[in-house]
């Protein structure tokens, strides 16, 4: 990365200048992370749902979605409406279940790369 006083060039990893001691910033520290987290939101939920608290799976599965949205992550976003659009057409909502995965569906089958 480069110092943003004297664009020294400067290791990955390092926290200070080599040239002129400034502190650089972090490159978005933990991103990696949060790029995980709407999996670990739709495993949770999965856990939960097996408990039987489908209220609670499905706030997570939402949760889940927005940040998969968010995050521009297409096939997360499918696989959590594919198990959210389940658990809805278990409680008798055929048509929310379908208005969900629709969208996702056909963004994966027009969209060719
Ligand atoms: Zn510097």
């Amino acid at each position: 990365m480069n110092c943003p006083q004297c664009q020294q060039a400067n290791p990955t990893n390092a926290k200070f200048c080599r040239e002129c001691g400034a502190r650089l910033p972090m490159a978005c520290p933990g991103w990696e992370e949060r790029g995980d987290y709407a999996e670990i939101l739709r495993l949770k939920d999965w856990m939960l749902l097996r408990k039987g608290d489908a209220e609670g799976a499905e706030k997570l599965y939402l949760a889940s979605l927005d940040w998969a949205r968010k995050q521009r992550a297409k096939s997360w976003e499918l696989r959590t409406s594919t198990s959210l659009a389940k658990l809805w057409q278990g409680e008798g909502k055929r048509k929310e279940a379908l208005d969900l995965l629709k969208p996702v569906y056909d963004w994966f089958t027009t969209q060719r790369t």
